[in-house]
């Protein structure tokens, strides 16, 4: 099966595969971590933008919210107004008109300065939630407040001042009311609001964002009179959300939301806050949600900002750098690797080769002795050793220099690789001795092998070297012995054979 996918064919390139395999999943993990790192620095650029849209906001609203307690202590809780209010109670119809309209007059001047920093409600309304006076409508009144106005209800029960953003019969705003006390008698509550306007505005000068403030469609349809719901549009962004006509400006969200803009029904819908930057023409934009709630905790209306943004494309110019230097860095490290196996593998090569005759050398031959001796041991195979050693060869030396010598070392070791099966190992056992182990080879085969080693050895010979014979030895393994005693009873048969005459093979007793 294996050899049907052709794996086998590339068993000698595992370990680099398997090595690139490494790298390629480090260079993965790499790449995962710097997108998670960009998605991390988004998350925290976005929570943080949309921190500081919070906080601007409260500041906003607490600082609305001491301008109008000013107001309070200082205009409307005197005991003339209170008096007014209190008698206008327990009236009747005509005598509420008076008071009313008296009332109306007194507040007028004031009111008017009021107009010019932001306020938008000025109201008078009886303990029961009637209405008695509107300023911003001194027309409307005598309708009861008290089921459409949570803060409202709350001042006039509680008797404590109650703030929170609502929207109204007319209009919406961020609404602050207080109980309004003639001696120890409750006359009421009196709410000074202001336009979410006022809180926009701060906000737009706060930063260079286009500020939107857009209500629930249901909310505004529960509670705006009919014939003021032309105060209201519906918003570019949802068919739920309407507009505050008065107080929006600007047409970048038109942009952003219009026909095949951002959709984000399904984030609006979770009605919480939420951040998001949104690529648009070429630019991007940050874009913040944050919800309003009413009184009650209800979510009711967002306030929308808007703003060209540099920071995204400064951290994907980053992701990109920090991409592009550990890329670099890593093929660095990659190739210094490769380099290093490499060299590894060369030196490996090199400690077990002999220099001359580039077969194994002695220390390497010992090696794998040990292993073929396991292998015989465990599969019960035979396993023989031939030793063989150049015969005369001093005289051969002395006679045609050493050169001539060494050329001769590397023909025999030449020859005899040749003739020999891939399993067999064959080194240089020293001098101009060597050594072939013979796994699968019982005595008989050895002495053949021998012999070939013998013939070919004789017959290999040109030149100088014509004549050069060798004298050789063999073993077989007996089980239990040790490497070196087979060595050396395969080294005395060898002696044997020089002791016979030379140029042939002894078997060993
Ligand atoms: P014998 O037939 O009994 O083996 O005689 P011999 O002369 O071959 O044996 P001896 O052990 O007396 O001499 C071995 C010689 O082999 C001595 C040494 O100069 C030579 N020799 C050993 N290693 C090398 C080598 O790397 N290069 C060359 N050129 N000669 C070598
Ligand atoms: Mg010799
Ligand atoms: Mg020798």
């Amino acid at each position: 099966m294996l050899k049907a996918l052709g794996v086998s064919r590339l068993k000698p390139y595992l370990h680099w595969i398997l090595f690139f395999l490494l790298v390629a999943a480090l260079y993965a993990m790499l790449v995962d971590f710097l997108l998670e790192n960009r998605e991390t620095r988004k998350k925290q650029y976005l929570d943080a933008s949309m921190n500081r849209l919070v906080s601007t906001t409260e500041a906003t609203i607490n600082t609305l919210g001491n301008f109008s307690r000013y107001v309070y202590d200082s205009l409307v809780n005197v005991p003339e107004t209170a008096s007014a209010v209190c008698r206008a109670k327990t009236s009747g119809p005509a005598a509420r008109d008076v008071l009313r309209s008296r009332l109306h007059d007194t507040m007028l001047p004031g009111y008017e300065l009021l107009k010019r920093y932001g306020f938008r409600q000025f109201q008078f309304v009886f303990p029961d939630g009637t209405s008695f006076l509107r300023m911003q409508a001194p027309n409307m009144h005598g309708d009861a407040l008290h089921g459409i106005r949570a803060t409202v209800r709350a001042a006039n029960e509680t008797k404590r001042p109650a703030a929170g953003f609502e929207e109204g019969r007319v209009l919406n705003g961020y609404r602050f009311v207080y109980p309004l006390f003639h001696g120890e008698e409750h006359c009421g509550s009196v709410e000074l609001s202001f336009s979410m306007g006022s809180v926009l505005d701060a906000l737009r000068a706060h930063s260079k964002a286009e500020v939107l403030f857009s209500v629930k469609r249901s909310v505004a349809e529960a509670t705006v009179f009919p014939d003021q719901m032309a105060n209201y549009s519906e918003s570019t962004f949802s068919r739920e959300f309407l507009f505050d006509k008065d107080i929006n400006t600007g047409n970048l969200h038109a942009e952003l939301f219009g026909p095949g803009g951002l959709r984000l029904d399904e984030r609006l819908a979770g009605g919480r806050s939420f951040g998001l930057l949104h690529r648009h023409g070429g630019k991007t934009f940050l874009v913040l949600f944050k919800s309003m709630e009413n009184i009650l905790g209800e979510h009711v209306a967002y306030i929308v900002s808007i703003s060209e943004d540099s920071i995204m494309d400064r951290i994907s110019s980053h992701f990109r750098a920090s991409l592009a230097s550990s890329t670099i860095a890593f093929l660095f490290v990659a190739a210094l690797s490769v380099l290093g196996i490499r060299e590894r593998i060369r030196l490996k090569r090199l400690s077990s080769t002999d220099q001359l005759t580039e077969i194994l050398n002695r220390h390497a031959m010992q090696e794998r002795a040990v292993i073929e001796i396991a292998r015989a041991v465990r599969y019960k195979g035979p396993l023989s050793l031939a030793l063989f050693d150049i015969d005369r060869f001093k005289e051969f030396n002395d006679a045609h220099g050493h050169n001539e010598g060494d050329r001769v070392l590397r023909t025999t070791a030449l020859t005899v690789k040749s003739l020999l099966r891939k399993m067999d190992v064959f080194g240089r056992w020293g001098g101009e001795e060597f050594l072939v182990l013979l796994p699968h080879t019982d005595l008989e085969g050895a002495h053949a092998t021998a012999e070939k080693i013998r013939l070919a050895a004789a017959s290999s010979g040109n030149g100088p070297s014509r004549g050069v014979t060798v004298s050789l030895g063999i073993a077989e393994f007996r089980p239990g012995e040790s490497f070196e005693r087979l060595v050396e009873r395969a080294d005395e048969a060898m002696y044997r054979a020089k002791s016979g005459g030379r140029n042939r093979t002894e078997r060993a007793g």
